[in-house]
């Protein structure tokens, strides 16, 4: 078996986290070649001294220097460089055939295009640059001749449950995706109850131990709605051909309903170790350090349909999904600078959508053309919605 050379974007996250802890059981079939994070550069030194990457790249310039010094005091021998450019080239560079995209927010953009180009193997977890540039990401696969396996849960479960892993539902018998969602810390809550809740207690997840953007996108439920547009992107599925229901002890991964009316389904814990292993491995499968489900512990399972009135995110995610063009990038960027702002204590949890739903009113849906067009609205959307976040507060 061949070794693979991973490319880690986001090393010093929780997916990243993750991902070097299935890395580092197998080191006859993996190795973490490059290694990169935003600003946590003892964090990242750190990652380098354990797992002796050949490249580490911190994205804020004005600390390459102290990472480099780190990395000589500790003694370890690996390239340094900075900037958001030295991450994409990395990740489309020789260092590397399979990269993790495990960069938070829009900000992982550029290096999930990249990877996508120069034909890796591109392990998404990055769900944002899938929602903003979906077409443009799935010509960049095509023309680069890689594959794309996904790491979000969902996704991946339904890429499991699909024949061959099939990323193309024309033709294969599927009549509906169903995703689980756990329904967050605030499932059942009526929006009275959500006025004052705070950071903490938003990021405070039932079932998952995530970072603080995709914390906070499950409370409000933005996270399945964003998901929703990924499955789109992923398997060509229109949006009424996509359910999401609510499954708050996240043991189902998400389901494939086939016209002869099966159902297929993954289970597992909630251990993202899980989606990360299968898409290292895929078509084969490794050991992911994830103890054995036991579902008569587990039982009863239970669903229930989201409740859309109160959680209003994933309803306008939908709505985003059916304009089309760049409404899904318009959607993730007001959400992105709403997220931002309520984890800073200056918008109230139940603005945030009122934020997306003010900026998608505002900038009514263009076709997608290219990469640059689509950045500049990213950054139109972005000041709309700071315009509505000063006029609110
Ligand atoms: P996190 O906040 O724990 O980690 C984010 C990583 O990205 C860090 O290494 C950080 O240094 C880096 N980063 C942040 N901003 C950056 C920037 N501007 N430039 C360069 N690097 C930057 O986030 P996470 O929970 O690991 O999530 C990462 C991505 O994976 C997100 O898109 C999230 O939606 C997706 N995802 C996460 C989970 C999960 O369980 N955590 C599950 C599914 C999908
Ligand atoms: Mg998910």
């Amino acid at each position: 078996m061949a070794l693979r050379n991973v490319a880690v974007l986001g090393a010093t996250g929780s997916i990243g986290g993750s991902t070097l802890d299935v890395v580092a059981r197998h080191p006859e079939r993996f190795r973490a070649t490059v290694l990169t994070a935003h600003r946590q550069v003892e964090a990242l030194a750190e990652l380098c001294v354990r797992h002796r990457p050949q490249l580490a790249v911190i994205a804020d310039p004005s600390l390459e220097a102290e990472l480099a010094r780190r990395l000589a005091a500790a003694g370890v021998r690996c390239e340094v460089a900075s900037g958001m450019e030295a991450i994409a080239a990395a990740a489309a560079g020789p260092l590397c055939d399979t990269v993790v995209a495990a960069i938070v927010g829009a900000a992982g953009l550029d290096s999930t295009l990249a990877a996508a180009r120069a034909g890796k193997r591109l392990l998404l977890a990055n769900k944002e640059s899938i929602v903003m540039a979906g077409e443009l990401l799935l010509e960049a696969l095509r023309a680069g001749g890689g594959e794309l396996i996904p790491v979000d849960s969902e996704h991946n479960a339904i890429f499991q449950c699909l024949p061959g892993g099939r990323p193309d539902l024309r033709g294969s018998g599927v009549r509906r995706l169903i995703l689980t969602a756990s329904g967050g810390p605030f499932r059942g809550r009526t929006r009275a109850q959500l006025a004052g809740v705070t950071p903490d207690q938003a990021c405070r997840h039932p079932k998952w131990s995530m970072g603080r953007k995709i914390s906070v996108d499950s409370a409000t439920l933005m996270n399945k709605g964003l998901e929703v547009i990924e499955a789109h992107h992923l398997f060509g599925a229109g949006a009424d051909a996509i359910e999401v229901l609510v499954h708050p002890q996240s043991l189902v991964h998400s389901l494939v309903e086939y016209v002869d009316g099966s159902v297929l389904a993954q289970l597992g814990n909630p251990d993202m170790r899980t989606a990360i292993a299968h898409a290292l491995a895929w078509p084969g499968r490794v050991e992911a350090g994830v103890a054995p489900l036991d579902l008569a512990a587990s039982a009863p399972l239970a669903f229930e349909p989201p409740d859309l009135a109160t959680f209003r995110c994933l309803a306008l995610a939908f709505q985003a999904l059916r304009a089309g063009g760049d409404a899904p990038a318009v959607l993730n960027a007001a959400n992105e600078v709403a997220v931002d702002a309520f984890l800073a204590g200056a918008l109230p949890f139940l603005s945030i959508a009122d934020v997306v739903e003010g900026v998608l009113a505002e900038l009514t849906a263009q076709p997608v053309v290219d990469v640059q067009t689509l950045r500049e609205r990213d950054q139109t959307a972005r000041d709309a919605a700071r315009r509505i976040l000063r006029n609110a507060c």
